[in-house]
């Protein structure tokens, strides 16, 4: 219970700290006492080289440090950008633009897109519809703004993405609420590194239709690709995206733009949202409604940024060296999860389906008794609700191999 408080009713939360802080902050302290290099600090979503310094992309430093002083320094427009709109939409699509209206507005991040989503496209007290595995912040930003978060299964008994609990959310949500938004995290879903197939795809998508035929309600997909550029092939990655066009006007897309890992800006904030509608109104309205939210919540957003990634997709050059940079990064990336994924089965430790991304995710029961046991050992994983979260981005390869083993006895112990 809280004693004394200033803050106004809306504000009091029962919420402790943020356990990927934690983590870190525990995982630091025992570096301090044991040395780095006994410590596997799994907490951190950021991809780091081997040697733990932060894996960035030379050419878009580069960049970023040769533009003139007034790039840095003014303002950029309210909504972004023109330029950076435009490359925004290049770098999300590629050679798979969906058919339709389509209107960009610049946010700080991913995590702006999500809040503007939620803010101006539920109605408040609504729920927002996400996967049962997902990245804490939904929740955050849902109850930030008097939304809750509920969840269907991700995974059914095979693995495969479990549409007939995303199936049965939706419609239970429908019945109660004009309007759903659902947050679809892939290819690359953070926790877990699934990304839904092509086929998975076309149901969910077959399965909205159907379900905007009653035109009374309204249907937001908030498709969140913040990992897309270390998930695979930079086109096929994006096939599902044509998927978005030509959609009944009660389906709107969005989805969220992220310079934080495709481009290691994250510390930079610049990201956009993208509206895709069948209705030339609607995708008026999205871009009106997103740059007012911008006024009235952060004003603009980070103009060197945004700078940046417009001269990348101005000149071919560029965007083929800054794709040849992050190859390596991938290449790093997968060779980790690779090497953790081959140990954990000889080790029979279960994991969740992975495809691609920054993280693997361990079933399990207990989590923070789990969690806690394995920092006793120097491993530093992020208990979730029903499970670890193992960042295989900023752990060395060499910490990937032998991790599994560990894990798979501390959670036989616990
Ligand atoms: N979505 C997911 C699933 C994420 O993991 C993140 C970052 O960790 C984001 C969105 C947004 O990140 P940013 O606001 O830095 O673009």
């Amino acid at each position: 219970a809280l004693g004394f408080s200033m803050v106004a009713l809306h504000s009091r939360r029962t919420e402790g700290e943020d356990k990927i802080f934690a983590t870190n902050n525990a995982a630091l302290n025992a570096a301090k006492v044991v040395g780095s290099d006994r410590v596997v600090n799994a907490s951190i979503g950021a991809l780091l080289n081997e040697d733990g310094s932060l894996s960035v992309l030379p050419t878009v430093i580069d960049l970023l440090r040769n533009l003139p002083p007034e790039e840095y320094a003014a303002y950029a427009p309210i909504g972004g950008l023109p330029s950076f709109l435009e490359a925004a939409k290049k770098a999300v699509f590629r050679h798979h633009v969906p058919k339709g209206y389509m209107e960009a507005v610049a946010t700080p991040g991913g995590s702006g897109a999500i809040r503007h989503a939620i803010w101006n496209y539920s109605e408040i007290g609504d729920a927002i519809l996400t996967s049962d595995w997902y990245w804490g912040p939904y929740k955050t930003v849902a109850e930030e703004h008097g939304r809750t978060l509920e969840t269907y299964s991700l995974f059914d008994e095979k693995d495969a993405f479990n549409l007939t609990s995303f199936k049965e959310k939706t419609v239970s949500l429908l019945e109660k609420q004009s309007s759903i938004v659902i947050l679809l995290n892939s290819p690359a879903h953070n926790p877990t590194g699934y990304s839904l197939s092509m086929e998975e795809w076309k149901e969910v998508i077959t399965f909205l239709r159907s379900q905007a035929s009653n035109t009374e309600k309204r249907i937001i997909l908030f498709s969140d690709i913040a990992y897309i550029d270390f998930s695979g092939d930079v086109d096929d990655s994006r096939a599902f995206m044509e998927l978005f066009g030509d959609l009944p006007q009660n389906i709107l897309t969005i989805v969220a733009f992220s310079m934080s890992k495709g481009y290691t800006l994250y510390g930079m904030r610049c990201g956009a949202m993208i509206g895709i509608s069948s209705n030339p109104d609607v995708a008026k309205e999205f871009k009106s409604a997103n740059q007012f939210s911008n006024r009235g919540v952060w004003s603009n957003g980070t103009r060197p940024a945004m700078t940046v990634l417009a001269k990348i997709f101005e000149d071919p050059q560029l965007l083929k060296q800054v794709e040849a940079e992050r190859r390596t990064l991938q290449d790093m990336l997968t060779e980790r999860a690779d090497v953790f994924i081959q140990e954990a089965k000889k080790a029979n430790l279960k994991i969740c389906p992975y495809k691609a991304g920054f993280f693997i995710t361990i079933p399990c029961k207990n989590p923070d008794l789990v969690a806690a046991a394995l920092q006793k050992e120097y491993i530093f994983a992020v208990p979730l609700g029903k499970g670890l979260r193992f960042a295989v981005c900023s752990v060395p390869k060499i910490h990937c191999a032998t991790v599994p083993q560990t894990i798979a006895r501390i959670i036989q112990q616990v």
